[in-house]
């Protein structure tokens, strides 16, 4: 068992069946993160540096930058459009569904990555289920990741969907089709900033402005966001703000959707490559 995590409770270990959310929250009150660890595996930290290919690099780097020059269009013209065809108000009711969306989304994303594929499965694998899954190993190699590494994966793929919400913007003037791509443009921040929400929950010190965040559960809570880090390993998996946990938990949202996929012949590989490791 690492320095990282102490597991001072024992949560049921069977899919299909999760802890009660005040389980969960208890669990989440007693696992906050020690400080002051040495930069060992021990820690949480591989001591290793992993660098992009440069041709992913490129793509990280180049969609970085493309991706502030995108949204800033898509929320003007969006908003310009609404305010226009007075509804506005739809405008106020984006922020809160985007926020929403992006952390069901990103949730989604992790618990696909955790589940299934293999850190071999083409192009996915090194891109996205290796990082997931030797996060849980090294929780805090997320800490000494550039700027550029934590958004430029999300970036790539963010991009693409601001061009065609801008050209949506561009060739139209309904309504309904403003809110809509206000929505996911706002959405697509949110997917954005995930990583460096997860990254501030996994930091020893983290600054006092990112403390008023977390604490007000605008971003995610470091303890909070500690249970899925934690046996079962199971729980937890929407990272942006964590909102969704609670309500996915209660309903086994995730579980349901494995028997699902069980049924359809899909079985979880979640055992295989970094996963072989026990996590604590
Ligand atoms: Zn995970
Ligand atoms: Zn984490």
């Amino acid at each position: 068992m690492s320095a990282l995590v102490q597991d001072p409770i024992t949560l049921e270990n069977e899919r299909g069946s999760s802890p009660p959310q005040s389980q969960i929250d208890q669990l989440a009150g007693a696992m906050a993160l020690p400080l002051g660890d040495s930069p060992t595996p021990a820690s949480g930290y591989s001591g290793n540096v992993e660098r992009s290919t440069p041709a992913h690099a490129f793509l990280e780097h180049s969609t970085s930058i493309l991706f502030p020059i995108l949204f800033v269009p898509n929320v003007y013209f969006s908003f310009d459009r609404l305010y226009d065809l007075e509804l506005l108000w739809l405008a106020a009711l984006a922020i809160p569904l985007a926020l929403v969306l992006g952390d069901f989304i990103g949730g989604l994303v992790h618990w696909a990555a955790d589940t299934y594929f293999s850190e071999d499965t083409p192009v996915v694998g090194p891109a996205l289920i290796k990082p997931f899954r030797q996060h849980h190993l090294f929780p805090r190699d997320i800490c000494t990741h550039t700027f550029v590494s934590i958004v430029g994966n999300v970036c790539i793929l963010a991009v693409p969907v601001l061009t065609v919400c801008l050209y949506v913007l561009w060739v139209t003037d309904h309504g309904l089709l403003a809110f809509a791509t206000l929505c996911t443009t706002l959405m697509a921040a949110a997917t954005v900033a995930t990583n460096v929400f997860h990254k501030w929950a996994h930091q020893e010190q983290p600054s006092a402005g990112v403390r008023l965040l977390q604490r007000t559960r605008l971003v995610l809570e470091p303890q909070h966001h500690q249970v899925h880090h934690t046996a079962p390993f199971e729980m937890q998996y929407c990272i942006t703000n964590g909102w969704l946990n609670p309500l996915l938990n209660k309903t086994g949202f995730f579980r349901k959707l494995e028997a699902f996929l069980r049924f359809l012949g899909i079985e979880p590989t979640n055992g295989e490559n970094s996963c072989d490791n026990p996590r604590i």
